[in-house]
């Protein structure tokens, strides 16, 4: 939702790993608190306030690949950035971001960014962000090959599920993915519906989620609750989907940037123990050992990151 600029949190993280560039890769990638300039302390520079990141712990290093061999989530490249901080975010105007719009070349190119534990003006606690504090990020915010928004839905840049597994479930604007290794995969703002008659809703209280399939003539989604798939699957396409909202006397899309938010939730603190219930892990080294495989580049050449078993 709506980041907050007003709400910066002051985390005291702990010293970053080195930049990471190995010789080779096809991209480079910046871990959270390494980009040029950047100074954790002083927001003056606020478009990289994207990205406090996972500190790290004595127990699971900051470059901890929480899930290790996952498939790349999409069907082509991607661009791991922050999209409220960018070009066309809500907050490039605070970060000085400036540029034409999320349509701007920056936002599709690397190097990439993680934005796990960005400013957001939301109510989610992390364990894995700073002091356990309200108003965090807890995914991976993906652009796709390029910029999208105005293609027809067919064209658009297919999602695929990144391990074996079904489809837990579908909710307004969420596809969530239980793979075979335990862990939940969410996807955020793939395009739900297709051919929708939104003014059939006719009510702000009609203007809901739930009554989409009443007034559309098909989901969107390639997938459905309780699926089976194998890693590499289609899931739905990229898109700014943000379900629909009522809004100057009529019921409308709404709308974010044209973005996968990819969140990998799973089991583990950031002690390394057990919890009861699935919480979001920091996606970012994962995404990144992902992508190595995906644009073939040499395992030679992959980090030597400590990877998580199971
Ligand atoms: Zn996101």
């Amino acid at each position: 939702m709506d980041p907050d600029p007003a709400d910066p949190a002051d985390p005291d993280p702990e010293p970053g790993l080195g930049p990471i560039d190995p010789d080779g890769a096809l991209f480079t990638y910046d871990p959270p608190g390494e980009l040029p300039g950047f100074d954790y302390r002083n927001n003056v520079n606020v478009a990289n306030r994207s990205g406090f990141g996972w500190a790290g712990s004595d127990e699971l290093p900051r470059d901890f690949v929480f899930a290790p061999g996952l498939t790349w989530p999409l069907d082509g490249p991607g661009y791991a950035h922050t999209q409220v901080y960018r070009p066309g975010g809500s907050e490039s105007g605070v970060g000085g971001a400036g540029g034409s719009g999320e349509c701007d070349a920056r936002n599709f190119d690397y190097p990439w960014e993680d934005n796990f534990c960005e400013h957001r003006g939301t109510a989610t606690r992390n364990l894995f962000c700073p002091n356990n504090a309200r108003g965090h990020h807890v995914g991976q915010d993906i652009r796709p090959q390029q910029c999208t928004r105005n293609f027809p839905l067919e064209n658009r840049q297919m999602a695929v599920a990144v391990t074996d597994g079904y489809i837990s479930s579908v909710a307004s604007m969420t596809v969530r993915l239980r793979g075979v290794d335990g862990r939940i995969y969410w996807y955020m703002h793939l395009e739900h519906w297709d051919d929708c008659n939104l003014a059939a809703l006719s009510t702000p209280a009609q203007c809901n989620a739930a009554n989409l399939p009443s007034v559309c003539s098909r989901s969107a989604l390639e997938v459905e609750p309780g699926q089976d798939g194998r890693a590499g699957d289609p899931i739905g396409r990229v898109s700014n989907w943000f379900g629909v909202g009522w809004s100057n006397g009529a019921c409308r899309r709404s709308m974010t940037t044209d973005h996968l938010h990819f969140e990998i939730r799973d089991t583990i603190d950031p002690d390394g123990s057990f919890t009861a219930s699935t919480i979001p892990v920091p996606p970012y080294t994962s995404l990144v050992t992902a992508y190595l495989r995906y644009i073939g580049a040499d395992e030679d050449d992959f980090p030597d990151w400590e990877e998580a078993e199971f």
